[in-house]
């Protein structure tokens, strides 16, 4: 309280001032100050406490985590501010998710063609391996589209291609 209002309060008994005196010092002031300091606490705690409950979903390094939750509960709103700014924009749920997608992905690559030679993924139209140059299949003499070395026929031009094919050895560059 400013000394000026006690030193008013103090030279005069009818001074304008001597009810807000009052009110400082009266009952009803002392509660509203214990309520103010009970809201601010209940405000930091539900901070530290959402912080603590977000971060959990989000992170997943056990050291960054506990970060998180002390900044909650140090700084209350404003850790809760610079939480939610900083804060992983993905949940750890749909990061597995994610992961388990991309895995799901490379495994279904996996089951694609491979080289014999080099295990290089290659696709059904490829001629030779991209990576080591060997002859995965050749060519109809007839419509020039890739055919595999167990074909009789040809699939595109029903050219008969079996005893036309040259060996495979003859191509192996590797
Ligand atoms: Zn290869
Ligand atoms: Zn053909």
């Amino acid at each position: 309280m400013p000394h000026w209002i006690l030193a008013v309060a103090a030279s005069s008994d009818s001074n304008p001032f001597q009810s807000v005196l009052d009110f400082f010092t009266s009952p009803t002031w002392h509660f509203i100050t214990l309520m103010f300091y009970f809201l601010l606490v209940v405000l930091w705690i539900a901070c530290a406490y959402w912080v603590f409950k977000d971060a959990r979903r989000r992170v997943d390094d056990k050291v960054i985590l506990e970060v998180c939750v002390l900044t909650g509960i140090v700084f209350g709103p404003l850790g809760l501010i610079v939480y939610a700014i900083v804060r992983p924009p993905e949940l750890v749920a749909d990061r597995r998710e994610q992961e388990l997608e991309m895995q799901m992905m490379e495994q279904r690559l996996g089951e694609e063609s491979r080289c014999s030679f080099c295990k290089t993924p290659v696709r059904d139209d490829y001629l030779v391996c991209p990576t080591c140059g060997r002859r995965l299949r050749t060519t109809c003499a007839s419509c020039g589209k890739p055919i595999e070395p167990n074909w009789r026929v040809c699939p595109y031009c029903e050219t008969d291609v079996h005893g036309a094919m040259p060996p495979v050895s003859v191509y192996d560059r590797a």
